[in-house]
């Protein structure tokens, strides 16, 4: 899994940082003060980020191994 953050589109606003769980263990200003991912190793990818994002600059992906055990995973239901 992986959370990208578009930089020409991202304001600075923080509120990715401010509703994520984790907060600032996850996540960090860089020195534009633009969101940047720190450590995603507690991410639980409740893509909270994303959907509080006005500026539409996070993409949260799935690699595509963990997309098949999903799949597989949801037939098996
Ligand atoms: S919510 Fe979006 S625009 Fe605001 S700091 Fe986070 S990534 Fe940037
Ligand atoms: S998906 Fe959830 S836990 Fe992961 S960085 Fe976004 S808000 Fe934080």
């Amino acid at each position: 899994m992986r959370i990208e953050v578009d930089q020409e589109k991202c304001t600075g606003c923080g509120s990715c940082m401010e509703i994520c769980p984790k907060g600032y263990r996850i996540w960090k200003k860089n020195s534009e003060g633009k969101a940047e991912i720190k450590d995603l190793t507690l991410c639980h990818v409740c893509t909270l980020c994303a959907s509080k994002c006005r500026a539409d600059a996070i993409k949260i992906m799935r690699d595509a191994n963990e997309q098949k055990e999903n799949e597989i995973k949801q037939e098996n239901l």
